[in-house]
Parts: C-alpha cells; structure tokens; sequence
C-alpha cells in the first residue's frame, strides 16, 4: 500500500460535474424547462408522491390551501419541482425565495401581503433564516397574520395585519438545523431519498425527450447508474454526454459514447468523481481509514465540514464506502477494495484502535 500522506493542493472543486447543488452552466431556462410540472410526471419518491397527492385532494375536496410542508433531503433531488407541484395541482401561484434572500422581518411581510389567496410560499434553504424573520412566520403560519410594531419607545404600538390564506412549502437540506417552534408548524413534513439507478434512467430518458437528444436504452442505463442518485446530475450529465454523441457518434448517446463522456469527466463506474476519491483516500492514508471526525477530513481535503456532510457522504453511505460511528466516520472495505486499497493492511492501524479503545474505555 502506498504510504505517502495526501493533500489537497490539486482539487478543482469549482468544476465537478457530481455537485448536486445548481450550478450557472445548468442554464436556469433548461433547468425551468426540464422540470416536471404534475404528479404524474415526477419520477420516483412514490411514499412522498402518495402522501402528497392524499393531502392535495383532501385540501382540494374542502376548498382550503394545503397544510404547510416541509421537504427535506439531499440538493439536487426535487424539492423545488415539488413546490412547482403543489401550487400546480392546487391551481395556485407559487413564489419563490430562499431563506439567506430574507434579510428583514419586512422582507418577509412584503412577500406574505402580496400573495394571493391560496398561493404557495417557497422558501428553499429555510434553515438558513434568521431568528428575527423567523419569529414572523409563527403567527403566520399558525394564525394568518403578522404582528407589526409601528413606532419606537413608550408610543410604541402592535397592530395585528390578516393574510391571504397560503401554504408555505419549506426545503432544507438539513431537517436537525430547522428550529423546533418552526418544524411543529409545518403539518406535512416529507423526506426526499437518493433515486434508484432505475428511476434516474426514467428521468433521464424523459429529460432527453424534452431536449430532444437522442439516446438508446444502454446510454439511459449508463448515465444513470453514475448519476449519484440525484436527478440534477443526471440532467447534467446528459447535457455533457450528448456533446460527445455529436463529436465523436452520430448524435445518439450509447453506452460507448457515455462511456467515453464519463471517462473524460473522470466520473468512475460507480459516479465517484476525483473528490470522492482523494476523500476516501485521504480517509485511508492519512487516518488508517477512521475512524476520523467530520472536521479533521475537512481540514484534509480543504473542504467544509457541512459540504461533505450534505454533499459526499449521502452517496458514500448510500454505495456502503463510507460508515459512521459514534467515534468518526469509517471508510468501509468495500471503498478500501473500489479505490484498490488492501482493506488487511490495516490490522496494524486495527491494534492501535483497540488499544486506543482500551484507554477510552
Ligand atoms: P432541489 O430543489 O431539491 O435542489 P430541484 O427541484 O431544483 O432540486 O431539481 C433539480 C433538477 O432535477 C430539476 O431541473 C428537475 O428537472 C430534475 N428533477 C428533480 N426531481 C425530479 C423527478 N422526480 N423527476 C424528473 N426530474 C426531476
């Protein structure tokens, strides 16, 4: 086994072609364009799409907005698509803002005064709001209105404002961040999951209908299963492998063409990128394969601790190369095996962690 320490110095985390977070090279307008507009179209999350299409027409059925929801997940997996949804199935209009877009509590009031009856509320990354904006979303939210102070000092005065009726649609990518007075006022609360290859090749079939991009069943299948799990990288690489369909095919994407695409964008079999790799094997040579904390990988690697959190271990542990434990993350035998590593010369490392646990304990 090679023994030399890793380093960071030569990771371009700018370009990774695996972030499942929207990049400018995505193009908002194909973003727009690619996303589906009914239930019926969203592929995958079957429990989600069954609980959600029971409260829809539950709502629908009594003439009142939806309850509020809160979706939770990775980036990248629909939780936008699925507010689209909502507003869309309901026959509403949807608004949408981000939880860093909300500055001022009278940020928040303006947006919630000018919403139309029955209207929906997005606002991704909602973890991310101040305590201040977020106390005004609790009467919101549970009462429908807002309460203003006019004037400073003892003329100070409350005055209550009634709001349309709306349902407010919350995404996060981390539900342990979102405070308790806030989550207890979403009635609806629904966690996304990583996509199977199978419901990628779905998406990814449908995304080549819409942009009208040929490709065969192997290419839809290959694509896929490299995919991370995450709709938005399938799109991605889709867009990636139809230029290599025209350059070097005849424009229909196949295995051999996806094959050749993935290969120059350095995504292996199993959709791991150059950072996942320097990851494990910076895990590994550096730390004898954990266990190791969140902080101390992120300080190896030159990456934050709530990237890798958010972004690299969802795919790792979904794939079984990486684990977690009460004492730091693991890198599996399996992800010793895939980046070639010998998982039995670790014994050594193995002692010093009974040893280690000896005086712990
Ligand atoms: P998030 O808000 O969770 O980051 P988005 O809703 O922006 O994710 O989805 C990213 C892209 O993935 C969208 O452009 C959409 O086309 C596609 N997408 C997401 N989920 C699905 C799905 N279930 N079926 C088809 N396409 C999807």
């Amino acid at each position: 086994m090679n023994t030399s320490t890793f380093n960071s110095e030569d990771m371009d985390f700018e370009s990774r072609y695996v972030d499942p977070h929207y990049k400018s090279e995505d193009d908002a307008s194909v973003e727009y364009s690619l996303r589906p507009r009914t239930l019926n179209e969203y592929i995958g999350q079957e429990k989600v799409k069954e609980n959600l299409k029971v409260y829809i027409d539950a709502a629908k059925r009594r003439g009142e907005p939806m309850d509020h929801v809160l979706l939770y997940g990775p980036p990248g997996l629909g939780k936008t698509t699925l507010a689209g949804i909502i507003a869309a199935e309901m026959g509403v209009d949807i608004r949408v803002t981000s939880g860093p877009a909300i500055e001022k509590q009278g940020d928040l009031v303006a947006l919630l005064t000018n919403l139309n009856d029955g209207d929906v509320l997005f606002i991704d990354e909602i973890h991310r709001l101040s305590r201040q904006v977020e106390e005004i979303l609790y009467p919101a939210m549970e009462d429908g209105a807002v309460d203003l102070i006019i004037g400073k000092g003892p003329s100070a005065q409350s005055i209550r404002l009634d709001l349309p009726k709306f349902t407010l649609v919350g995404a996060t990518t981390r539900a342990g961040q979102i405070t308790a007075p806030l989550r207890d006022r979403f009635g609806v609360i629904l966690r996304l999951e990583l996509y199977t290859p199978e419901e990628l090749a779905g998406i990814v079939r449908r995304s080549a209908g819409v942009l009208e991009i040929g490709i065969d069943e192997d290419g839809a299948t290959e694509l896929a299963s490299r995919s991370r799990g995450t709709p938005r990288i399938a799109n991605r690489l889709l867009k990636r492998a139809r230029d290599f369909a025209e350059v070097v095919g005849n424009g229909t994407i196949t295995k051999e063409t996806a094959e050749l695409a993935l290969a120059r964008m350095e995504i292996d079999p199993l959709g791991l990128d150059n950072i996942d790799r320097m990851l494990l094997t910076a895990m590994i040579k550096n730390y004898n394969g954990g266990p190791v904390g969140l902080d101390t990988i992120a300080a190896a690697i030159g990456e934050e601790a709530i990237t890798i959190e958010d972004v690299y271990e969802p795919y790792l542990m979904q794939i079984g190369f990486l684990s977690r434990t009460p004492r730091g993350r693991m890198v599996t035998p399996a992800g010793y095996r895939h980046l070639g590593f010998n998982y039995e010369d670790k014994s050594g490392g193995r002692a010093d962690n009974v040893q280690q646990k000896l005086f712990d304990d």
